[in-house]
């Protein structure tokens, strides 16, 4: 890792996701971003830093307008009905979020002005007028790239070109400053690659941003202007400060944040745009933009709803034990490549992995204590050659770089060695201290495994902890010997139910 500016905020920290454009129902790409960043939460909370984690839905724009007067609503009604169905997979998924932001709250558009305005005084927004393709019955304005064979993209009709008054933002001025920025820090923008498609594309030019519309009215008013609305985007970006209440206590505390998690397809706007504004409004900037792939279909596609291949993530939630479907994700794709999303894969991971290596391992520790043992865990010693296999500083490295995958690959490796462990020892012929140091050495291997496996799967650790009677902790606390108590455990618990090809449940 490179340099880090973050020494004096040890202790804390911030992670965001992009927030949601709510004009179509949530689908897998949304729930995986998501997830990620719940990982990464989760695992800062179990380092026992303090965690700000932020989601919501990004709900202004001509967009939104159109699918508004599609459903009969207003716009503010839509979106009302919307943002819950995002919520609602937040729920479902068991995402940690501290906070869950929309831009029609009042407070985020106070914000959104307060920013605008700043960058306005400074001289850095300036009012000028727009040039560009214009489709009449679009009332929009497009860009070049946004035609398709130079018609309009929704009514493959000739635009006119036409000109609108619009706010631009002195983004041209940003451009060094943002290409130094980029190499200033080594985890500025992970992955590496992506740095040189932004440096890429800036030095094929930088030209200023239109900042405001006036073509509709559905976004924050332009203060003192309010026959403009702020460009979504800005107001969007914005949330990422609004959302730990610029610039109030908590946003002194846990600004900047330390990781933007967002899709390669909007690399540019969260690093020269947003950069360019926090800089301009005399804001430090993010730490780490972090950058994941897409999810795709068997076949290769992006799932969107014209492939017709969209896997809604509430139904999978209802198909399976939500901790199978975040384990698979995770530990299928490499963070940062693109993953293709297989059920049948799902299904051989959950029988074999989690079932079989999971389930088993911690089934036959607490069948074990409850038969050897009354169900107590007996006082003994560590068994140091069994847990030195438990290589925390490799994980503790892995996500340093954002490895969730290899994180995940490595803890799963130690439950198989546990597993063997066991054959091995053989504890069902053994008695006396020797029997005692075994499952005294078990029962602390399985809390160990609850408290590693919780960032991926939360509720599966609660409930192994459930069963041994205690609560998941920090990862401090681990082979403490502080974690496990003399109350009477759980003989099995069901953690995973093994799935038959034709889909019905098995209890394992
Ligand atoms: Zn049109």
């Amino acid at each position: 890792m490179g340099k880090k500016d973050g020494a004096s905020n040890k202790g804390k920290f911030y992670i965001t996701t992009a927030i949601d454009y709510p004009n179509a129902d949530p689908h897998i790409g949304h729930a995986y971003e998501k997830l990620c960043a719940d990982v990464i939460a989760r695992w800062h909370r179990l380092l026992g830093e303090e965690v700000f984690f932020l989601t919501g839905t990004d709900e202004h724009g001509l967009k939104i307008m159109r699918s508004a007067q599609k459903a009969g609503l207003t716009p503010k009604e839509f979106v009302d009905k919307q943002s819950l169905k995002f919520v609602e997979l937040c729920r479902r998924w068991n995402i940690s979020n501290n906070r869950f932001i929309r831009t029609t709250e009042e407070e985020h558009i106070r914000v959104a002005q307060e920013i605008f305005n700043k960058i306005y005084k400074k001289g850095d927004i300036y009012l000028g007028q727009y040039v560009g393709p214009y489709c009449t019955d679009c009332e929009t304005f497009y860009t070049e790239k946004d035609l398709k064979n130079g018609l309009c993209p929704v009514h493959a009709k000739k635009c006119e070109i036409v000109k609108e008054e619009s706010y631009f933002f002195k983004l041209s001025k940003y451009k060094e400053f943002i290409l130094e920025y980029i190499d200033k820090r080594d985890d500025s923008i992970k992955p590496d690659g992506k740095k040189e498609e932004i440096k890429n594309r800036l030095k094929a030019g930088l030209e200023d941003l239109s900042v405001s519309r006036t073509s509709f009215d559905w976004g924050v008013p332009v203060p003192k202007n309010p026959k403009h609305v702020q460009y979504v985007w800005i107001d969007a970006l914005i949330n990422y400060i609004s959302g730990v209440d610029y610039p109030k206590e908590r946003f002194r505390k846990f600004w900047p944040a330390d990781v933007h998690i967002i899709g390669k397809d909007i690399v540019w706007h969260h690093t020269v745009i947003w950069w360019s504004i926090l800089k301009a409004a005399g804001i430090k900037l993010p730490k780490t933009v972090l950058v994941h792939g897409f999810i795709l279909s068997e076949g290769g596609e992006k799932m969107s709803k014209s492939s017709g291949k969209v896997i809604n993530p509430i139904e999978l939630a209802d198909k399976y034990n939500i901790d199978a479907v975040r384990y698979y994700l995770i530990r299928e794709t490499p963070f940062g490549e693109d993953g293709y999303f297989s059920e049948s894969k799902l299904i051989e991971r959950n029988n074999t992995e989690l079932a079989n290596d999971v389930g088993n391992f911690a089934n036959r520790v607490l069948a074990l204590i409850s038969q050897k043992s009354q169900g107590v865990i007996p006082k003994g010693e560590l068994d140091r050659e069994i847990v030195a296999k438990l290589n925390i500083e490799k994980i503790k490295k892995h996500f340093e770089r954002f490895e969730l995958h290899l994180a995940l690959a490595e803890i799963m490796g130690f439950v198989k060695q546990c597993n063997q462990y066991i054959n091995e020892k053989e504890p069902w012929k053994k008695s006396g201290v020797e029997l005692n140091n075994l499952l005294y050495t078990l029962a602390e291997c399985l809390y160990a495994i609850a408290v590693m496996l919780s960032a991926f799967m939360p509720a599966t650790s609660d409930k192994i902890a459930k069963a041994l009677k205690t609560e998941v902790a920090s990862l401090k606390d681990i082979f403490s010997g502080k974690c496990l108590t003399q109350s009477k455990v759980e003989s099995r618990c069901i953690l995973f139910e093994k799935i038959l090809a034709d889909n019905k449940a098995k209890t394992f």
